[in-house]
């Protein structure tokens, strides 16, 4: 824009302001459609919504399995219930405290997925006896582990095992260090406590990090053993952080203490 003698007199050129005003309404228009497509999205998913309310019970319906294909159903989350044989639509849980649950799902082996409310009528008493009779480890908390999640509540209950016995407090202190060491991850330790997945590259980097050292200490502290197999995904890894990262470790107190410390954060976690 050419200058003009008004310009002499104004600190801001005239052209600076009416480039202003310009960017100004572009970004009205921009907001505008934002407010439009969030409108449309929520039409979208409400009329979606009723489509799964009236097909609740017909999840083999050919409308319901074309919805299954769709972009926004197409998750691990979203699934005919093996239990109930309902539609299971359990996405939310990404985002409440069911680490539990999430690690259900970490069992790439779990073909016939339960619902939640399936789910949470599994929960049977872990006898504490067989604890006591093959680890010499008095264990205070009653643990309730779930028949649906197959080995992987096992698999937990050895680690933490093995993490109490460690002789190794140097692997013992890498652990703790780790933990603090990834407590900065921002997604998972702002609001409440649970799993919070990586919301962006950045972060999804850091925790692929996070779970090799993770699986490397562990893999030591287990002695290179089975547990830390990679048939298990981040889920199983996020669950064990969860449980970890809200026990008070100390390495200065006995093995019946941390493994009860650590049963205890387990336990608040299941039920
Ligand atoms: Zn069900």
């Amino acid at each position: 824009m050419e200058p003009q003698i008004t310009d002499y007199y104004n600190e801001i050129p005239n052209g600076v302001n009416v480039i202003d005003k310009m960017n100004k309404e572009l970004d009205d228009v921009r907001e505008e459609h934002k407010e439009e497509i969030k409108k449309l999205k929520k039409i979208y998913s409400s009329i979606i919504e009723d489509v799964f309310q009236y097909f609740r019970d017909e999840p083999d319906n050919e409308i319901m399995k074309n919805i299954f294909k769709l972009d926004t159903y197409n998750s691990q989350f979203v699934f005919k219930c093996s239990g109930c044989e309902c539609i299971a639509d359990e996405r939310d849980i990404l985002y409440e405290d069911l680490p539990d649950y999430l690690s259900y799902f970490s069992d790439s082996n779990t073909e016939n997925k339960l619902c939640y409310e399936c789910f949470n009528n599994g929960y049977t008493e872990f006898f504490n006896e067989i604890i006591y009779e093959h680890f010499n480890i008095e264990c205070i908390h009653t643990v309730y582990t779930n028949e649906h999640t197959g080995n992987s509540d096992l698999g937990i209950l050895l680690i933490l095992l093995h993490i109490a016995n460690s002789e190794s407090k140097d692997k013992y202190n890498d652990l703790i260090k780790l933990l603090e060491n990834y407590e900065e991850l921002t997604y998972d330790w702002d609001g409440p406590p649970g799993i919070r997945y990586p919301s962006n590259q950045k972060e999804e980097m850091e925790e692929d990090n996070f779970i090799i050292n993770f699986k490397k200490i562990l893999k030591e502290i287990c002695g290179n053993s089975a547990l830390i197999s990679n048939s298990r995904n981040s889920n199983y890894y996020r669950f064990l952080r969860s449980i970890l990262s809200e026990a008070d470790l100390d390495p200065n107190v006995s093995n019946d203490v941390i493994f009860n410390e650590l049963i205890r954060c387990w336990k608040c976690w299941t039920r």
